[in-house]
């Protein structure tokens, strides 16, 4: 990975979104502490710095990339349940404010140009339009039907491979097979920093239009600090916000001067042309 996990940059290993999708053994438990936290809390401390940042799932904290193996209908699966979380937060987070990609992980040990060429298959063009409007079954840590049906494609897939290298097909021909096996991603969310002039984000923050502070599905609001994340009470949120509120006005203050300034430069310019 080019980063390091620091005050924008998160590396997970899972794609448990929201808390009610962490899977049981992953808690925390009499004897052991929790060995999964939901990529929510991570959202959650970008958005409330105001600064953004990204989650890449499929990435171990060392920076070594595993990525997640996943079919359309499960990318799919992924992309609504975040949607389904962002609306479950306090307030609500506008979908101008996140973004998510999936970067497909190409084994190194293929051709530059295979890569390239794997790379730009189109995984939707793959699957049932149809299909793809079944519900998915989000704010669980449950097995959902486009999990079942992954299965069953992985299954085929293995087949598919051991065929095809029987008849030692080029891998281009069979495309629609590795468009399968193009399974692993990364997935990359990101956090928008918050821009206070964008006209998307009028009447979202408060009248110094500074960014909202948002709280989580849980009702728990984070803060990202360098690669941590603090959970702050009430009171320090107060002040937190009260010394950026300081800044930002002062930043206003800043430019009202330099306008007042070019506008007296103006005034004084056009007296000169008066006079002359
Ligand atoms: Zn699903």
């Amino acid at each position: 990975m080019p980063y390091e996990e620091d005050l924008f940059h998160e590396f997970k290993g899972h794609k448990s979104l929201s808390t009610d999708q962490l899977p049981k053994w992953t808690q925390a438990s009499k004897w052991e502490r929790a060995s999964r936290k939901a990529v929510s809390r991570n959202l959650c401390g970008f958005l409330n710095t105001g600064l953004g940042g990204t989650v890449y799932c499929g990435v171990l904290d060392d920076g070594n990339v595993i990525g997640l193996k996943m079919t359309q209908y499960q990318k799919d699966h992924v992309v609504k349940s975040l949607n389904d979380l962002m609306s479950r937060y306090s307030p609500p987070v506008p979908r101008h404010r996140y973004r998510i990609q999936f970067v497909p992980v190409l084994s190194s040990d293929m051709s530059e140009k295979d890569r390239e060429e794997l790379a730009n298959v189109d995984t939707r063009d793959l699957v049932d339009a149809e299909e793809r409007k079944t519900e998915h079954l989000l704010r669980t840590a449950h097995y959902c039907w486009c999990d079942k049906d992954a299965k069953v494609q992985y299954a085929n897939m293995a087949d598919d491979i051991n065929h095809a290298a029987d008849n030692n097909t080029n891998p281009l021909k069979r495309l629609p097979v590795l468009g399968i096996l193009v399974t692993s991603y990364i997935i990359e969310i990101s956090i928008q920093a918050w821009n206070p002039d964008a006209a998307s984000n009028k009447g979202f923050g408060d009248f110094l239009n500074l960014h909202p502070i948002h709280a989580d599905e849980d009702g728990k609001i984070y803060f990202r600090r360098q690669a941590r994340l603090f959970q702050y009470s009430l009171q320090e949120i107060a002040s937190l916000t009260r010394f950026e509120a300081r800044s930002r006005r002062m930043t206003i203050i800043d430019r009202m001067q330099k306008e007042i300034l070019a506008l007296k430069k103006k005034v004084v310019q056009g007296k000169q042309v008066k006079d002359a």
